[in-house]
């Protein structure tokens, strides 16, 4: 039976964190076996918030490796970097003309995306993101797309733009449908609701264990704790967010140790620190063996990217047979 197809992909933005691990990777890595896969590396989105181009490509490696690393296998699954599959631009050109500029405004992810800027300062990239999404989804025809909650608005323009399109030339695209997914989203270090690399408040699938011990120590705690003797509240406190996630066995007795005042945050984050490792230690082996194949990286990009682009020329064979040009 031929397999359904996901298309999920990332923007090369650097090395990942354990919040891309918990709230992506493990899911694709669980998806690989029953679906067929594409792996975006979404390089010409990364321009939509930054013109420095200078290390994209190094990130789109280190991106591969930590994919690798994690467990995602390119014979099943192709890795690819958007802007070597040229029709992504054709696609998107053409679907550019069958969405309004009112139905991308009304985009809710737009707001958040431009949040930050002036009106001066938004580019219509912005405002064609999900134009552009939407073809990286329906070149490969995808069926289903794993997002969040959040991203969902991005899937219903790709469906509207599918439906606009079939009824406009024949059916050639499937009507993808979101793929929730009720992963957990890490909070920062910091405290932030969000685990970012601009932030400063990530734990890298990079980094060592004593890398992850120093970051651990800085991590926020409940600040009524001053000590170990004083009783702790654990549901404001960063570093239990991470037991309940990489402790589990254990995080209900620390939760009642340190609201009793027996248990002080040092150990504590010692503890987390060490489990985390743990957890993250057969990513953290792989990955530094992949860091010195580079050969085999670049070859698992150039398969990849074969792949995809024998089915993104499939796909545009037929848009324009059905559109009847060229
Ligand atoms: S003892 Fe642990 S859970 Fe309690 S406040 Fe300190 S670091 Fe957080």
């Amino acid at each position: 039976m031929t397999k359904k197809i996901i298309l999920s992909g990332m923007r090369p933005t650097g090395r990942l964190h354990i919040g891309h691990f918990v709230g992506a990777l493990e899911n694709w890595i669980k998806l690989q076996n029953e679906y067929q896969n594409y792996h975006l590396i979404a390089d010409y989105h990364v321009l939509t918030t930054s013109l420095n181009t200078k290390n994209i490509y190094q990130d789109s490696l280190d991106m591969l490796i930590d994919w690798i690393a994690a467990g995602i296998d390119p014979e099943k699954s192709p890795m690819f970097r958007q802007s070597q599959i040229k029709e992504h631009t054709e696609l998107q050109l053409i679907f550019a003309m069958l969405v309004t500029v009112n139905r991308l405004e009304r985009n809710p992810t737009l707001k958040d995306q431009v949040r930050d800027l002036s009106i001066e300062n938004v580019i219509y990239g912005h405002l064609g993101y999900p134009v552009l999404q939407a073809a990286d989804i329906l070149l490969y025809k995808g069926n289903y797309v794993p997002v969040g909650e959040d991203q969902v608005p991005h899937v219903e323009i790709t469906r509207e733009i599918a439906r606009k399109f079939n009824n406009a030339f024949g059916e050639v695209f499937p009507e993808c449908e979101p793929l929730l997914t009720k992963s957990p989203r890490l909070i920062g270090l910091d405290g932030n609701s969000k685990m970012s690399k601009s932030l400063g408040n990530t734990i890298l699938l990079s980094d060592s264990p004593e890398e992850i011990t120093l970051k651990l120590r800085k991590a926020v705690t409940d600040t009524q704790k001053q000590r170990k003797g004083d009783p702790g509240r654990p549901e404001v406190c960063v570093v239990f967010s991470y037991h309940k996630h990489f402790n589990t066995d254990e995080a209900p007795a620390i939760d009642s140790d340190c609201r009793e005042g027996k248990l002080g945050c040092v150990d504590c984050k010692l503890k987390c620190a060490a489990k985390i490792s743990e957890f993250l230690s057969p990513v953290y082996n792989r990955r530094k063996e992949l860091e010195n194949k580079t050969n085999y990286l670049i070859e698992t990009l150039i398969n990849g990217e074969q792949r995809a682009r024998e089915k993104a020329v499939e796909t545009m064979k037929e848009v324009r047979s059905v559109m009847q040009i060229g």
